[in-house]
């Protein structure tokens, strides 16, 4: 199957919004076995947007629209639908209802257009919105299909996920499966050369590497006529893959992030814990507080910028901060220690750095940063060079910050090994 996306809004092409929907889409389809041949942005208008979708029903099985969808003059995606594929508009009551419902719940009065998107072309499938209005809408004709969703992605995105994907996956012939083992403190060309010769030999089921921030992803993937064949094919692979990584996967399943892995692995053992921040100023305790439950271990984050607040808030020395400066080993150890003690917490994470993009010297160049994670009385500190402009060092900072408090607890704690792929 073969399908084409076009998003439609002038905004796009002014570039005062990104198409975040066309991205979401494509991946899924990807992930679906739907083959994406074209992405295209055309602005609000009728003339423009019936060339390319005509074009677009000339070549492939599926058409997706976004956006254009609401109850303005401007908004016209569904009404050139349904003229390029001549089929009149007529009211779905189901939608009608909807609308009423979802003013009504809001305690507003719907206007007179905005029974306009009650239209739907004669025969469509209509696509609940509960996020919205605009329904969405599924055309199927001449053995070619046309999907409509609402632009704003609060609506796009649970639209997707809820009906459109089924949906997908009911007309696909073929599934796809896959698997991801989510991998930290490799660094991506060494997560490469381990598994070169898989790579290389990958037919079905496919290998691919994604690097993220701080972290290496391996997607395994499998294309076959049911799931049952395609896991199949998915688990030995995954369980190599185990096998050469071992404890520097931290998760095989798409949904749990790094904290969360953290997260669950200090409740497991039951630890509490605590940062201490300089440069990166409250993101590492944002992404662990992101975790539902984080509660249960997260105790208090410091935010010490200033020298003073180092000493006040942590007890970091004057001499040190004198001797070996704000952005030292000295000083990141002092500040885990001292934010342990300070919240009670069995484990401290601190960061210090240089961000950028001024402040950096010879010896203390843009991007050194010292993190340190202090359990049980020991203080195991690292020093980072990251590059990028001052956001991407802060969020390198941060992942780092995660690996190094994951790999000191399962060593120092779970007794677990970490051979030699660890990026040094
Ligand atoms: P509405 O009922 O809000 O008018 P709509 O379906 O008509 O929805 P548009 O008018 O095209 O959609 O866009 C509404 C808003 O949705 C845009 O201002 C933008 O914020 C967001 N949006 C639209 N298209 C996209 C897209 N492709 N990617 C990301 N956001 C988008
Ligand atoms: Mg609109």
């Amino acid at each position: 199957m073969t399908s084409e996306i076009i998003s439609v809004g002038t905004e796009l092409l002014l570039g005062s919004i990104i198409n975040t929907d066309a991205a979401v889409l494509s991946e899924r389809l990807a992930s679906l076995g739907i083959s994406c041949y074209r992405q295209t942005v055309v602005g609000d208008n009728e003339e423009r947007l019936t060339e390319v979708l005509e074009e677009a029903l000339k070549r492939v099985d599926i058409v997706f629209l976004s956006g254009g969808l609401g109850p303005t003059e401007d908004d016209l995606t569904k009404e050139t639908v349904a003229k390029v594929m001549g089929l009149k508009l007529t009211e779905d009551a189901g939608s009608r209802k909807a609308i009423e419902e979802f003013f009504r719940k809001r305690g507003k009065t719907p206007t007179d257009n905005n029974w306009k998107q009650a239209l739907v072309p004669e025969g469509a499938k209509v696509v609940e919105n509960p996020e919205g209005t605009a329904p969405g809408i599924i055309v199927e004709k001449d053995g070619k299909r046309v999907i409509l969703m609402p632009g704003p992605p609060n609506e796009f995105v649970p639209m997707l996920n809820n009906s459109i994907t089924p949906y997908l996956r009911e007309i696909s012939d073929s599934v796809i499966y896959s698997q991801t083992v989510k991998i930290c403190g490799v660094g991506e060309s060494a997560v490469e050369s381990a598994i070169l010769d898989i790579i290389d030999n990958q037919d079905d089921p496919t290998v691919a590497t994604y690097a993220k921030t701080g972290e290496v992803h391996i997607r395994v993937t499998s294309k076959a006529a049911d799931e049952k064949t395609a896991k199949k094919t998915v688990k030995p692979v995954i369980k190599e893959l185990k096998r050469r990584f071992g404890v520097y996967i931290y998760a095989t399943d798409d949904d749990i992030t790094l904290e969360q892995s953290i997260i669950d692995m200090l409740k497991v053992n039951d630890l509490t814990m605590t940062v201490a921040e300089s440069c990166t100023g409250g993101m590492l305790a944002s992404r662990l507080v992101g975790v539902p439950g984080a509660s249960d271990v997260f105790k208090a984050g410091f935010i010490t910028y200033s020298n003073k607040s180092k000493r006040k808030l942590l007890g970091v020395r004057g001499s040190t901060l004198d001797k070996f400066g704000a952005v030292s080993s000295k000083t990141a150890a002092e500040m885990a220690k001292g934010a342990s003690s300070v919240a009670k917490a069995q484990v401290a994470v601190s960061i210090t750095g240089i961000a950028g993009p001024d402040g950096g010297t010879d010896k203390k160049p843009v991007g050194l940063v010292y993190i340190c994670c202090f359990l049980r009385g020991k203080s195991e500190v690292r020093e980072y060079h990251f590059s990028g402009n001052r956001n991407k060092v802060r969020e390198s900072a941060v992942a780092a910050a995660l690996t190094l408090l994951r790999q000191t607890v399962l060593e120092d704690f779970s007794r677990k090994e970490f051979g030699d792929l660890s990026e040094k």
